[in-house]
C-alpha cells in the first residue's frame, strides 16, 4: 500500500526473537518506509521458546504480511516454512518470512546477501579471486558461505574453535566452490585478503585465538557483530595493521533492505540509513 492510501490501516510487519528489546529492525524498517513512502508499521515481538509457530499464526490472523526472525528461532523458522528459497534451504536458517499468493509460508535468508552487499557496494571490496577466512561455524557462518562463494573468491577457509564443525561445514558447501575447514591453530602459515569474524566471541569482548600473521597486505577485517564502540575484533584488526576494519552494522541494514525488497518490491537507499544508525548507536 502506498502513501496515497493512508486512510487504510497500515500493512503490518514485525521481527520475532528472544530477547528482542535491543533489536534495531523496527528503526531500520521505519526509515525504509519513510524513504520509499510505504504505509506500514513494523514492530518487535518477543516469542517464548517453543511458541514460534503459534506466534506466526496469530500474526497472520491479525493481518500480518511479513516477518523477520532472529535469535534463537532461525532454525525453527526454517522447519516451519512451507516453501524455502534456495539460499535459505542451503543456509539451514530463515530470517525472512512472507506469504505467497497461494497462502503458503515462504522462508528466505537475506543475511549472506546483506554481508556481500555491505562488503562490495558500501565498502568497495572486490571479493573475486580473494583469499577469504571465515571465523566461526555457527548459524551466521553457515548463512553467509553460499553468497560468499558466489562471488568467486580464490578460496574460503572456514576456521572454528571446534575444528570438526568447520570441516563439516566446508564439506556441506564443497560443490559450490573452493572451500576447506580447519581449527585456528592450522592458520599460522596462511595469509588472507578478507577476514570475517562470524563467531560469538565478541559478546564476551573476546577475539578468537588467531595469529596476527594471517593479516595479508591490504587485508579487510569484518566483524558481524556491531556496537556503539569498536568491537574487540575491530580493535584487534586495527592494532595489527589491517587496511580496513568494519563492524556488522552495514550488514544488518543490507539484510533488512533485502527483506524489505522481498515484501514490498522496492529497494531502499541504504547508506543514509546506515549513517543515521551510526550517529544514533
Ligand atoms: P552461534 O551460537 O550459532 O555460533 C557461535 C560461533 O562462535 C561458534 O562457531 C563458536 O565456536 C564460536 N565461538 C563462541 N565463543 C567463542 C570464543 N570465545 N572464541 C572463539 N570462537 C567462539 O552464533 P551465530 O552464528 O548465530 O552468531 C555469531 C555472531 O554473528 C554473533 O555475534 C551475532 O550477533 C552475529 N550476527 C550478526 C548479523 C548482522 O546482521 N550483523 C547477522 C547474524 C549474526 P564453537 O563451535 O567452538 O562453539
Amino acid at each position: 500500500m502506498s502513501m496515497a492510501d493512508t486512510a487504510a490501516p497500515p500493512d503490518r510487519y514485525a521481527v520475532m526473537g528472544n530477547p528482542i528489546d535491543h533489536s534495531k529492525s523496527p528503526q531500520i524498517h521505519t526509515l525504509f518506509a519513510r524513504q520509499t513512502h510505504q504505509h506500514l508499521v513494523y514492530e518487535a515481538i518477543r516469542v517464548e521458546p517453543g511458541h514460534l509457530a503459534t506466534a506466526i499464526a496469530l500474526f497472520r490472523q491479525a493481518g500480518g504480511q511479513g516477518l523477520n526472525i532472529t535469535v534463537p528461532f532461525k532454525q525453527d523458522a526454517w522447519r516451519l516454512a512451507e516453501v524455502l528459497n534456495p539460499r535459505a534451504e542451503r543456509a539451514g536458517a530463515v530470517n525472512t518470512l512472507l506469504w505467497g499468493n497461494d497462502g503458503r509460508l515462504i522462508g528466505d535468508n537475506t543475511d549472506g546477501i546483506g554481508l556481500v552487499r555491505d562488503l562490495t557496494q558500501n565498502l568497495q571490496q572486490v571479493l573475486t579471486d580473494r583469499r577469504i577466512l571465515l571465523l566461526g561455524a555457527g548459524g551466521a557462518a553457515r548463512g553467509v558461505i553460499g553468497p560468499l562463494l558466489e562471488t568467486h573468491p580464490a578460496g574460503v577457509r572456514v576456521a572454528n574453535r571446534t575444528a570438526d564443525k568447520a570441516r563439516e561445514l566446508a564439506r556441506l558447501f564443497e560443490d559450490a566452490g573452493n572451500i576447506e575447514g580447519s581449527g585456528f591453530e592450522d592458520l599460522a602459515d596462511s595469509r588472507f585478503d578478507l577476514i570475517i569474524n562470524a563467531t560469538a566471541a565478541g559478546l564476551d569482548s573476546e577475539v578468537p585465538a588467531i595469529p596476527t600473521s594471517i593479516i595479508g597486505e591490504h587485508c579487510c577485517c569484518y566483524d558481524l557483530m556491531y556496537a556503539s564502540q569498536p568491537t574487540a575484533f575491530v580493535q584487534w584488526a586495527r592494532n595489527h595493521g589491517a587496511a580496513l576494519a568494519m563492524d556488522g552494522l552495514g550488514m544488518l541494514v543490507e539484510q533488512a533492505a533485502e527483506s524489505f525488497y522481498l515484501w514490498r518490491g522496492l529497494r531502499p537507499d541504504t547508506p543514509p540509513v546506515i549513517a543515521a544508525l551510526r550517529s544514533g548507536l
